[in-house]
């Protein structure tokens, strides 16, 4: 396994954001769980890249509609 960045959606408000695998593994060593930036709702796994371009290219292409990764609003 070689992944680098891990792209995390929000189960309930949909967020995309993307989080170092490194990261992931250090919260998991201190026993936390990534949530939600936005509603602290729990994450599901959606994807995996080494490269952290083609992860956000990804991204764009969940969140094509509006055009932006983040501050996308889907009430
Ligand atoms: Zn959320």
């Amino acid at each position: 396994m070689n992944e680098e960045y891990i792209i995390l959606e929000c189960n309930k408000c949909k967020l995309s954001f993307i989080i170092p695998a490194d990261g992931i593994r250090k919260a998991e060593v201190m026993g936390n769980y990534f949530a939600c930036p936005l509603c602290h709702g729990g994450v599901s796994k959606v994807g995996a890249y080494e490269d952290l371009r083609e992860c956000m290219e990804k991204v764009n292409t969940y969140e094509r509609v509006n055009g932006r990764v983040r501050q996308t609003r889907y009430k």
